[in-house]
Protein backbone atom coordinates (compact mmCIF):
# COMPACT_ATOMS: atom_id res chain seq x y z
CA UNK A 1 0.00 0.00 0.00
CA UNK A 2 3.06 2.53 0.99
CA UNK A 3 4.47 1.83 -2.56
CA UNK A 4 1.76 2.69 -4.59
CA UNK A 5 1.17 5.69 -2.45
CA UNK A 6 4.16 6.75 -3.03
CA UNK A 7 4.28 6.08 -6.71
CA UNK A 8 0.98 8.00 -7.04
CA UNK A 9 2.35 11.13 -4.89
CA UNK A 10 5.62 10.66 -8.05
CA UNK A 11 3.27 10.57 -10.95
CA UNK A 12 0.92 13.46 -8.88
CA UNK A 13 4.60 15.51 -8.68
CA UNK A 14 6.28 14.65 -12.36
CA UNK A 15 2.22 15.94 -13.34
CA UNK A 16 2.63 19.11 -11.98
CA UNK A 17 5.98 19.57 -12.98
CA UNK A 18 5.07 19.16 -16.38
CA UNK A 19 2.18 20.98 -15.81
CA UNK A 20 4.56 23.82 -15.07
CA UNK A 21 6.89 23.42 -17.24
CA UNK A 22 3.93 23.62 -20.34
CA UNK A 23 2.50 26.66 -18.82
CA UNK A 24 6.41 28.42 -18.38
CA UNK A 25 6.77 27.90 -22.52
CA UNK A 26 3.26 29.35 -22.85
CA UNK A 27 4.32 33.02 -22.80
CA UNK A 28 7.04 32.61 -25.04
CA UNK A 29 4.32 31.11 -27.72
CA UNK A 30 1.87 33.79 -26.73
CA UNK A 31 4.78 36.15 -27.62
CA UNK A 32 5.45 34.59 -30.99
CA UNK A 33 2.32 34.10 -32.04
CA UNK A 34 1.62 38.28 -31.01
CA UNK A 35 4.13 39.08 -33.23
CA UNK A 36 2.78 36.94 -36.24
CA UNK A 37 -0.10 38.67 -35.81
CA UNK A 38 1.71 41.56 -35.24
CA UNK A 39 -0.11 44.43 -38.59
CA UNK A 40 2.73 44.96 -41.09
CA UNK A 41 3.02 48.56 -41.79
CA UNK A 42 1.29 49.81 -44.80
CA UNK A 43 3.50 49.68 -48.31
CA UNK A 44 3.93 52.54 -50.21
CA UNK A 45 0.87 53.36 -52.69
CA UNK A 46 2.36 51.50 -56.16
CA UNK A 47 2.85 54.78 -58.59
CA UNK A 48 -0.19 55.96 -61.02
CA UNK A 49 0.61 53.18 -63.64
CA UNK A 50 2.02 55.21 -67.14
CA UNK A 51 0.74 54.75 -70.38
CA UNK A 52 2.65 54.88 -73.84
CA UNK A 53 1.17 58.59 -75.38
CA UNK A 54 1.08 56.95 -78.52
CA UNK A 55 -1.62 54.47 -77.19
CA UNK A 56 -4.18 57.71 -77.84
CA UNK A 57 -3.30 58.39 -81.45
CA UNK A 58 -2.98 55.40 -82.64
CA UNK A 59 -5.95 54.82 -84.51
CA UNK A 60 -6.22 51.12 -84.57
CA UNK A 61 -5.66 51.00 -80.55
CA UNK A 62 -9.06 50.96 -78.82
CA UNK A 63 -7.96 53.74 -76.14
CA UNK A 64 -7.89 56.67 -79.57
CA UNK A 65 -8.47 59.64 -78.11
CA UNK A 66 -10.78 62.53 -79.70
CA UNK A 67 -11.25 65.29 -77.62
CA UNK A 68 -11.02 69.04 -76.99
CA UNK A 69 -6.85 68.75 -77.21
CA UNK A 70 -6.62 65.61 -79.43
CA UNK A 71 -7.77 65.90 -82.98
CA UNK A 72 -8.29 62.58 -84.92
CA UNK A 73 -6.33 62.42 -88.44
CA UNK A 74 -8.30 64.20 -91.56
CA UNK A 75 -10.95 62.28 -92.73
CA UNK A 76 -10.67 59.45 -90.29
CA UNK A 77 -12.95 56.48 -90.83
CA UNK A 78 -12.77 53.78 -89.14
CA UNK A 79 -12.35 50.19 -91.32
CA UNK A 80 -14.17 47.87 -88.90
CA UNK A 81 -17.51 50.06 -88.48
CA UNK A 82 -20.57 47.12 -88.56
CA UNK A 83 -24.42 47.43 -87.54
CA UNK A 84 -24.93 45.96 -84.16
CA UNK A 85 -27.97 44.02 -83.90
CA UNK A 86 -29.39 45.79 -81.07
CA UNK A 87 -32.43 48.62 -80.53
CA UNK A 88 -31.58 51.63 -82.09
CA UNK A 89 -33.02 55.01 -83.14
CA UNK A 90 -30.44 56.45 -85.81
CA UNK A 91 -27.09 55.49 -87.28
CA UNK A 92 -25.53 52.64 -84.79
CA UNK A 93 -22.69 51.57 -87.13
CA UNK A 94 -19.59 50.97 -84.27
CA UNK A 95 -16.05 49.76 -84.42
CA UNK A 96 -16.81 45.97 -84.52
CA UNK A 97 -15.23 45.06 -80.82
CA UNK A 98 -17.93 47.73 -79.42
CA UNK A 99 -20.75 46.33 -81.62
CA UNK A 100 -20.16 42.95 -80.04
CA UNK A 101 -20.01 44.25 -76.70
CA UNK A 102 -23.42 47.08 -77.02
CA UNK A 103 -25.18 43.29 -78.48
CA UNK A 104 -23.85 41.53 -75.14
CA UNK A 105 -24.84 44.45 -73.28
CA UNK A 106 -28.56 44.73 -74.26
CA UNK A 107 -28.77 41.33 -74.01
CA UNK A 108 -27.36 41.83 -70.28
CA UNK A 109 -29.53 44.38 -69.27
CA UNK A 110 -33.31 42.86 -71.04
CA UNK A 111 -32.51 40.12 -68.25
CA UNK A 112 -32.33 42.41 -65.14
CA UNK A 113 -35.76 43.81 -67.10
CA UNK A 114 -34.17 46.97 -67.98
CA UNK A 115 -34.19 48.03 -72.46
CA UNK A 116 -31.67 49.99 -73.53
CA UNK A 117 -31.94 51.76 -76.87
CA UNK A 118 -29.18 53.98 -78.42
CA UNK A 119 -29.67 57.78 -80.66
CA UNK A 120 -26.70 57.27 -82.43
CA UNK A 121 -22.89 56.29 -81.93
CA UNK A 122 -21.03 56.68 -85.11
CA UNK A 123 -20.35 60.15 -86.88
CA UNK A 124 -18.87 61.14 -89.63
CA UNK A 125 -16.45 63.96 -89.59
CA UNK A 126 -18.64 65.65 -92.56
CA UNK A 127 -21.76 65.12 -90.68
CA UNK A 128 -19.77 66.61 -87.61
CA UNK A 129 -19.06 69.55 -89.26
CA UNK A 130 -22.62 69.73 -90.75
CA UNK A 131 -23.68 70.00 -87.19
CA UNK A 132 -20.92 71.94 -85.84
CA UNK A 133 -21.65 74.80 -88.60
CA UNK A 134 -24.55 74.59 -87.74
CA UNK A 135 -24.75 75.36 -84.32
CA UNK A 136 -22.09 77.99 -85.11
CA UNK A 137 -24.36 80.01 -87.49
CA UNK A 138 -27.36 79.56 -84.78
CA UNK A 139 -25.57 80.86 -82.05
CA UNK A 140 -21.55 81.84 -82.53
CA UNK A 141 -18.50 79.76 -82.02
CA UNK A 142 -18.42 80.13 -78.60
CA UNK A 143 -22.04 79.14 -77.66
CA UNK A 144 -21.41 75.89 -80.59
CA UNK A 145 -18.45 74.66 -78.67
CA UNK A 146 -20.27 73.89 -75.47
CA UNK A 147 -23.22 72.23 -77.17
CA UNK A 148 -20.93 70.46 -80.32
CA UNK A 149 -17.61 68.88 -81.23
CA UNK A 150 -15.39 70.72 -83.61
CA UNK A 151 -15.22 67.80 -87.41
CA UNK A 152 -12.03 65.78 -86.49
CA UNK A 153 -12.39 66.03 -82.78
CA UNK A 154 -15.68 64.17 -81.69
CA UNK A 155 -15.34 61.03 -79.36
CA UNK A 156 -18.27 59.95 -81.62
CA UNK A 157 -15.97 59.67 -84.82
CA UNK A 158 -13.68 56.73 -83.40
CA UNK A 159 -16.74 54.73 -83.73
CA UNK A 160 -16.33 53.41 -80.25
CA UNK A 161 -19.32 55.27 -78.12
CA UNK A 162 -22.50 55.81 -78.45
CA UNK A 163 -25.40 57.98 -77.03
CA UNK A 164 -28.27 55.68 -75.00
CA UNK A 165 -31.90 57.16 -74.43
CA UNK A 166 -34.90 55.78 -72.70
CA UNK A 167 -36.26 53.15 -75.16
CA UNK A 168 -39.92 53.15 -74.28
CA UNK A 169 -40.15 56.83 -75.43
CA UNK A 170 -41.81 57.59 -72.52
CA UNK A 171 -38.75 60.16 -70.98
CA UNK A 172 -38.46 63.06 -73.56
CA UNK A 173 -37.17 65.92 -72.16
CA UNK A 174 -35.22 63.39 -70.45
CA UNK A 175 -32.94 62.48 -72.64
CA UNK A 176 -29.51 64.42 -73.49
CA UNK A 177 -30.26 66.10 -70.09
CA UNK A 178 -28.80 65.15 -67.01
CA UNK A 179 -31.56 63.68 -65.28
CA UNK A 180 -31.24 60.64 -67.50
CA UNK A 181 -29.10 59.52 -64.75
CA UNK A 182 -32.24 58.71 -62.84
CA UNK A 183 -33.96 56.95 -65.05
CA UNK A 184 -33.69 52.55 -65.89
CA UNK A 185 -31.43 52.49 -68.47
CA UNK A 186 -29.46 55.64 -66.94
CA UNK A 187 -29.11 53.69 -63.41
CA UNK A 188 -28.28 50.23 -65.32
CA UNK A 189 -25.50 51.62 -67.45
CA UNK A 190 -23.59 53.51 -64.54
CA UNK A 191 -23.65 50.34 -62.23
CA UNK A 192 -22.96 47.48 -65.46
CA UNK A 193 -21.59 49.20 -68.58
CA UNK A 194 -17.75 48.44 -67.50
CA UNK A 195 -18.83 44.81 -67.49
CA UNK A 196 -18.79 45.17 -70.54
CA UNK A 197 -16.05 47.38 -71.54
CA UNK A 198 -18.54 50.77 -71.71
CA UNK A 199 -17.32 54.08 -69.28
CA UNK A 200 -19.23 57.20 -68.91
CA UNK A 201 -16.84 59.28 -71.13
CA UNK A 202 -18.15 62.53 -69.44
CA UNK A 203 -18.69 61.96 -65.76
CA UNK A 204 -20.48 64.51 -63.25
CA UNK A 205 -18.56 68.02 -62.46
CA UNK A 206 -15.37 66.85 -64.76
CA UNK A 207 -15.70 69.82 -67.13
CA UNK A 208 -12.43 71.16 -66.87
CA UNK A 209 -10.80 67.50 -67.58
CA UNK A 210 -12.91 65.86 -70.65
CA UNK A 211 -13.97 69.51 -71.89
CA UNK A 212 -17.33 68.66 -71.64
CA UNK A 213 -20.48 68.88 -68.91
CA UNK A 214 -22.30 65.68 -67.34
CA UNK A 215 -23.46 63.98 -69.92
CA UNK A 216 -24.83 59.96 -68.16
CA UNK A 217 -26.26 59.11 -71.33
CA UNK A 218 -23.10 59.29 -73.36
CA UNK A 219 -20.37 55.62 -73.40
CA UNK A 220 -17.43 54.58 -74.48
CA UNK A 221 -16.01 51.32 -75.19
CA UNK A 222 -12.21 50.96 -74.20
CA UNK A 223 -12.33 46.93 -72.88
CA UNK A 224 -13.69 45.55 -70.10
CA UNK A 225 -9.90 45.74 -68.69
CA UNK A 226 -9.90 48.94 -68.48
CA UNK A 227 -13.23 49.84 -68.10
CA UNK A 228 -13.52 48.19 -64.73
CA UNK A 229 -10.22 49.55 -63.56
CA UNK A 230 -12.07 53.41 -64.15
CA UNK A 231 -15.12 52.40 -62.62
CA UNK A 232 -13.30 50.81 -60.00
CA UNK A 233 -11.49 54.27 -58.55
CA UNK A 234 -15.16 55.84 -59.03
CA UNK A 235 -17.98 56.03 -60.85
CA UNK A 236 -17.68 59.24 -62.00
CA UNK A 237 -13.98 59.00 -62.82
CA UNK A 238 -12.70 60.54 -65.80
CA UNK A 239 -10.26 58.85 -69.15
CA UNK A 240 -8.28 61.46 -69.01
CA UNK A 241 -7.52 61.26 -65.43
CA UNK A 242 -7.04 57.67 -65.32
CA UNK A 243 -4.63 57.28 -68.38
CA UNK A 244 -3.21 61.08 -67.93
CA UNK A 245 -4.05 62.01 -70.75
CA UNK A 246 -4.73 65.93 -71.48
CA UNK A 247 -8.03 67.13 -71.82
CA UNK A 248 -9.92 70.46 -70.96
CA UNK A 249 -10.57 73.38 -73.62
CA UNK A 250 -9.36 73.90 -77.35
CA UNK A 251 -5.86 74.81 -77.53
CA UNK A 252 -6.41 75.51 -81.17
CA UNK A 253 -8.34 78.23 -83.13
CA UNK A 254 -11.62 77.18 -84.71
CA UNK A 255 -11.57 75.79 -88.06
CA UNK A 256 -12.24 78.22 -90.89
CA UNK A 257 -15.98 77.37 -92.08
ZN1 LIG B 1 -22.48 61.49 -77.43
Amino acid sequence: MKKVILFLTVLIVMLGLFAALEYTQEPAEFLQETAETTPTPEPTPEPAPTFDPALFSDTDCLLIVANKSHKLPDGYVPADLVRPNITCGGDCRMREPAARAAEEMFAAAAEDGVYLKISSAYRGEDYQSALYWGYVGSYGVETADTISSRPGYSDHQTGLCADFIEGDGSMNGINFNPSFEDTASGTWLREHAHEYGFIMRYPKDKQDITGYAYEPWHYRYIGVEYATAIWEKDVFYSFEEYFGVTGGDYIEEPPLG
